[in-house]
């Protein structure tokens, strides 16, 4: 099992010499302003724990909240005030926005975020300079799993390497990122025809599809490593009881809770992966820290160019 939340604890700590260097250089924390727009459960979950983590890393760390009923001008207006903050180096635009804000809104929202401050690297521009493989700021959820690739001794140059997945912020950045460091990448879909026969060709197998346990052991080549990105709510007790035995801890979890927070993956994929993350535990945690890393990194970025 690679280990993601002890690896993003170790992280921040390495982050935290570095934030009081800044502190101490320009008299203040970097500083991070994250935008919630409406009252969607989950992102009130993980918006509460970006901030959380800022904070205790040593960041400035605000919510800037919009009500539900916000226009579309409204949240430009916000955007375009923190682009001008002085005392905040990075914008994170917490996905999805409301539905009523129409169709448009997420690419008019990334298309405002000043280059320079989008610590999710969604902006057009940051999304071509990856693209030409030329510094920027990448999307945290791909820089993650990369980190934890890389810090684990895992090979990447020369592999096999099949993303399942095609979104925006995870399938493609990491796809790119892995294609950068020389693997030999697929990237798949739902119009993929015989999906497990493709992924069994993989060294490296991440999984960023959003379907609980689609991911079995038929797609997975002994060895391989797999990485989960998945996080999907299980609520059946049927499957539940499929997927864990009389007795295991995620069982009476589900039992206690009646829901399970699960990945793409199915538990029993452990049985054959060389090299495995947990979710919980696994890309989740390395996703905020690398988000205090972007932050930190725009923050010395603009510093240093003035
Ligand atoms: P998304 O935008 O919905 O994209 C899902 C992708 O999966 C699409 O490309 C889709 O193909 C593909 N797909 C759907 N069903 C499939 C199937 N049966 N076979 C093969 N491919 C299939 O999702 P996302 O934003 O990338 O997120 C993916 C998952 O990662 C979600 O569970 C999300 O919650 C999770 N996530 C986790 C973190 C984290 O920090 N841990 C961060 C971001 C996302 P098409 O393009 O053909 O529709």
């Amino acid at each position: 099992m690679l280990d993601g939340r002890a690896l993003a604890a170790r992280m921040r700590e390495e982050l935290a010499p570095q934030v009081l260097e800044f502190d101490r250089r320009h008299g203040r924390p970097p500083g991070l302003a994250i935008v919630l727009v409406g009252q969607n459960p989950a992102s009130e979950v993980y918006v509460r724990n970006k901030l959380k983590a800022g904070s205790e890393a040593g960041f400035r760390a605000d919510l800037e909240r919009l009500p539900e009923s916000a226009s579309l001008p409204d949240v430009l207006a916000l955007v375009g005030r923190l682009n001008a903050s002085p005392v905040h180096d990075g914008i994170l635009v917490q996905a999805p926005l409301p539905k009523g804000l129409g169709p448009d809104a997420s690419p008019r929202v990334f298309d405002t975020i000043a280059p320079e401050k989008d610590v999710d690297g969604f902006a057009p521009v940051n999304v071509g300079r990856l693209l030409q493989g030329r510094p920027t700021l990448v999307p945290c959820t791909p820089l993650g799993i990369i980190e934890l690739l890389t810090r684990e001794g895992i090979p990447i140059a020369g592999r096999r390497a099949c993303v399942i997945g095609r979104s925006d912020i995870v399938g493609k950045p990491v796809a790119l990122l892995l294609l950068q460091r020389d693997a030999t990448v697929t990237v798949c879909h739902s119009k993929t025809p015989d999906l497990a026969a493709v992924c069994r060709e993989a060294d490296i197998l991440v999984a960023a599809i959003g379907r609980a346990g689609l991911v079995t052991k038929a797609f997975v080549k002994p060895g391989a490593t797999v990485v989960d990105v998945g996080m999907n709510t299980l609520t059946d007790p049927a499957v539940a009881a499929q997927w864990y035995p009389e007795g295991h801890p995620r069982l009476t979890a589900f039992r206690k809770h009646g829901t399970l927070l699960v990945g793409d993956v199915h538990p029993d994929v452990a049985d054959v992966a060389g090299a495995l993350t947990p979710v919980p535990g696994g890309v989740g945690p390395l996703t905020i820290a690398m988000l205090m890393a972007n932050t930190l990194r725009a923050a010395q970025l603009v510093a240093g160019s003035r």
